[in-house]
């Protein structure tokens, strides 16, 4: 195959290590960047060359386009696979690149600046005919308009970044005082983390599922999903767990929330691996919430019931390449769950940064897609998440068999890690019976607290 010669990847842990993984298989060539706080990391060493791009901080290494340019320059890289978080949603970068004669492994600039304000997205959206959250579609110019738009909508709403991600950037508001004071400092929040404070109105649809469809695009007009995965299990709106399929949704909504799905990314001719996110009530009717133009963070369960690589699927897209299958060769085969593993204290989630002095990992029946090994430093400067723990089934009850034995077989020693609380989500019966919402996670924390006295 002659896709790339060279890619070079923009991103690091474990994601980095996942593209290097499909990249070997194809014959690609690799080149890694990393920061000075990362020089012993696995995907430093796993990568045919690094290059370190700055210190420690995000700002002056991995977030620095001009470095990261720069590194694929010097090597010679023709394409650019960002991976999630950092650049992998910016806009300037993916035109930055095109400008350059390189490749950016994933839409468009235009498609990622439209889809990087939910204003926009929900616009477009409505365009298409794919419901929204009820709510407002314009920005919030002062707090005298929140309010008045608020009353005008009804409580409770959330009060979300237009620019948000990462579950970061959004408040439920119950009322009008409320409102009024979270205002300031959700527009302050919004700035700092995104450089954009525009703020917007939702509904706040109670009791919901996190539901999303995997889609892939080719630039030839052809559009597939890849089903859906159910997302639910949030703490502070990050997922925790995730599975596919959704053990809630009847046939009959599934196959109008794929088709949907379609509908909006065909609509706006989107290109290569996407994942719209959708939020689902108690009675199965849906709205759209967000689309990430980019490989998700569970992207690997949907990887297991289909059996399709889809970052080579990244890479054949934005290689411009034409689908190879239709919808109909798609198959949805057996049951997946994932777990995110975290460096942070179990109780109070506050990160756990040091150095992992031994590490038993589960060796049957489990996908581990890993950031570290024994002796690796966890660095306090970057998400805590350390691995994902991925198992599957011919159904859900021996995927969530396999992941007990996998989470009772893994010792971690020398950080804290979630472990207890992922065992606790997967024994709980809620969860065994695959009717949890997104409010789950936050009702079992506060029954243990409860239970500890
Ligand atoms: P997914 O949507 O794939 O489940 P998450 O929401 O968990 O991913 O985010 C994955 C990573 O990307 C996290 O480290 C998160 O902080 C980061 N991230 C997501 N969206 C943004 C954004 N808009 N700006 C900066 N970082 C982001
Ligand atoms: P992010 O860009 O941070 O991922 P999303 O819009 O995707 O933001 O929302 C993240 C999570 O926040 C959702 O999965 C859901 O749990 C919760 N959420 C967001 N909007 C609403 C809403 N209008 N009503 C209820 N929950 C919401
Ligand atoms: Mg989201």
């Amino acid at each position: 195959m002659s896709y790339f010669k060279k890619i070079l990847i923009a991103n690091r842990g474990e994601i980095a290590r996942r593209v290097i993984r499909t990249c070997k298989q194809l014959g690609i060539a690799t080149v890694a960047v990393y920061s000075e706080a990362d020089a012993e990391a696995l995907f430093v060493d796993e990568a045919d060359e690094a290059v370190c791009i700055g210190p420690a901080q995000a700002k002056k290494s991995y977030l620095d386009i001009d470095k990261v340019i720069e590194a694929a320059k010097q090597t010679g890289a023709t394409a650019i696979h960002p991976g999630y978080g950092f650049l992998s949603e910016n806009p300037n970068f993916a035109r930055r690149c095109e400008q350059e004669g390189m490749t950016f492994i994933g839409p468009s600039a235009r498609i990622i600046e439209l889809m990087g304000s939910k204003i926009e997205a929900r616009r477009q959206m409505q365009k298409a005919g794919v419901p929204v959250v009820p709510g407002w579609d314009g920005q919030l110019e002062s707090v005298e308009m929140a309010v008045e738009i608020a009353n005008r909508l009804g409580y409770p709403l959330m009060l979300k970044a237009s620019a948000g991600g990462g579950g970061i950037g959004m408040h439920l508001v119950q009322d009008e005082e409320e409102l009024i004071k979270v205002f300031g400092s959700t527009t302050q929040r919004a700035h700092s983390f995104f450089g954009d404070g525009t703020l917007f109105l939702e509904k706040y649809i109670q009791n919901p599922h996190h539901i999303e469809v995997q889609v892939a695009c080719d630039a030839y007009g052809h559009a597939v999903h890849l089903f859906e995965r159910e997302c639910s299990v949030q703490r502070r709106n990050q997922k925790v767990v995730e599975e596919s399929p959704s053990p809630f949704l009847s046939q009959t909504t599934r196959e109008k929330l794929l088709a949907a799905a379609l509908k909006g990314v065909r609509e706006m001719g989107y290109t290569n691996v996407g994942t719209m996110e959708f939020i689902v009530d108690e009675t199965e009717q849906f709205y759209f919430l967000e689309m990430n133009t980019r490989l998700q963070v569970e992207h690997p369960v949907t990887e297991e019931i289909t059996g399709i690589d889809l970052v080579q699927l990244q890479i054949q897209l934005a290689a411009k390449e034409k689908l190879a299958f239709k919808q109909e060769d798609i198959e949805m085969k057996g049951h997946s769950i994932e777990c995110r593993l975290y460096a942070e204290d179990p109780r109070t989630f506050f990160p756990s940064p040091g150095t992992i002095q031994s590490l038993t990992l589960p060796e049957r029946e489990v996908r581990l897609d890993f950031a570290v090994k024994e002796g690796s430093v966890v660095s306090p400067y970057y998400d805590p998440m350390i691995g994902k723990i991925i198992t599957k089934g011919a159904d859900r009850d021996e995927a969530l068999r396999h992941m007990e034995q996998a989470l009772s077989s893994l010792q971690v020693e020398g950080i804290k890690t979630n472990v207890t609380l992922l065992e606790a989500v997967i024994q709980h019966d809620q969860f065994r019976k695959g009717v949890y919402t997104t409010r789950f996670l936050d009702e079992l924390l506060t029954q243990k607290e409860v239970s500890k006295g």
